[in-house]
């Protein structure tokens, strides 16, 4: 006996099942890839595009009369002396070492943002961006540093000499497609994590527990011409059972990943949030957050306390050496936020942040 299925039914029937597969394919797809997983490149999810941002900004920045040279005598960045906790502090000892890099000590482990200790953020030793103000620490005054996050690979937070300088002593966390670099440096693959948005790691420093988050931010990365947003960018929780900071990297305003970040996360005790290369607005907006940015972010990831940094460091915008903080002081008063709140340090100044009495996190 022949089939029973005429040609065109079985014809149909086929296109159907492939339609369906492609179907349920899709909605696979769309489950596994995140939004910020482009083609071939990282996107920021939530960036507003300028139509021809770049070149009508580079226009304002080159022509613009808001372009200023750091002139030591008018644009004073104040500097102390940092004060390092000792082996064991009840409370979370944090020191502001400059730009990006900041020491947060708790509970013996030493945990170091960004490291940036060299004289130029840049590929030569001698052209590009050059520090007006000196790192408050030497790579050889730290403490033992146990873990290293970086938020991106631009070269005022990714600086090869200072991850030489620290080597395999600390563990390294980076964003997607970073480990490759490190690797690259003589850093042992072992010490180096990789992690996507929201990937967890903990990390063991004697009877001691971190446990490290990576969290969205919204930026771009690339150290060359050809390799632009091939590898992720990404803000960091640090967090001890009764402490958490958490980190933002060099990111811009959108409303919707930092209120999500506050809502995962829980409770963040100090926020360590840019305020610093904002202009001009046409081309660091969308990457770069303003003073009052700043302050929103703190805002909607609902950090206890938040410290300034990423600026008093390097020229690397339209504005002002000392304009970032002078614009935050009548951004906090508009706020109404407190200094305490939302800190501006000195390059070396040292705080300490009162521990939780209750591991909540
Ligand atoms: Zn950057
Ligand atoms: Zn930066």
């Amino acid at each position: 006996m022949r089939s029973t299925i005429s040609r065109p039914r079985f014809f149909l029937t086929a296109v159907f099942a492939a339609l369906f597969t492609l179907f349920i394919g899709t909605l696979g797809i769309a489950q596994i890839i995140p939004a910020h997983h482009g083609d071939g490149e990282f996107v920021n999810p939530y960036e507003q595009k300028g139509e021809r941002r770049f070149v009508r900004a580079l226009w304002s920045w080159l022509f613009s009369d808001e372009w200023q040279k750091y002139d030591p005598t008018r644009d004073h960045v104040p500097s102390t002396q940092p004060q390092p906790a000792g082996d064991v502090s009840d409370n979370a000892t944090v020191t502001w070492i400059g730009h990006s890099t900041v020491l947060i000590q708790h509970q013996g482990i030493n945990v170091l943002t960004d490291p940036m200790f060299s004289k130029r953020a840049s590929p030569f030793s001698f052209v590009g961006p050059k520090r007006v103000t000196q790192a408050a620490l030497a790579l050889d005054d730290l403490p033992p540093i146990h873990a290293v996050v970086i938020s991106h690979d631009h070269y005022d937070h990714l600086d090869t000499s200072s991850i030489r300088g620290l080597g395999n002593t600390p563990v390294y966390f980076v964003p997607l497609g970073l480990k490759a670099w490190f690797t690259k440096k003589g850093i042992a693959p072992s010490r180096v994590i990789e992690m996507d948005w929201w990937d967890e790691y903990v990390l063991e420093v004697g009877d001691k527990q971190l446990l490290i988050t990576a969290t969205p931010s919204q930026h771009f990365s690339g150290r060359g011409l050809t390799n632009r947003n091939k590898t992720l960018w990404a803000a960091w929780s640090i967090a001890w059972p009764d402490f958490r900071a958490w980190f933002a990297g060099d990111t811009g305003y959108n409303g919707v990943q930092f209120r999500e970040i506050g809502e995962r996360l829980g409770t963040i005790d100090l926020g360590i949030i840019p305020i610093g290369a904002y202009k001009p607005r046409d081309m660091m907006g969308p990457v770069h957050v303003n003073p009052a940015e700043a302050l929103q972010i703190h805002r909607d990831v609902n950090a206890t306390a938040s410290m300034a940094i990423h600026w008093g460091t390097f020229v690397l915008s339209a504005e002002g050496v000392v304009t970032p903080v002078q614009e935050l002081e009548k951004a906090r008063a508009q706020a109404n936020i407190s200094e305490a709140e939302f800190s501006a340090f000195a390059i070396g100044e040292t705080r300490h942040y009162e521990a939780r009495a209750i591991d909540d996190r």
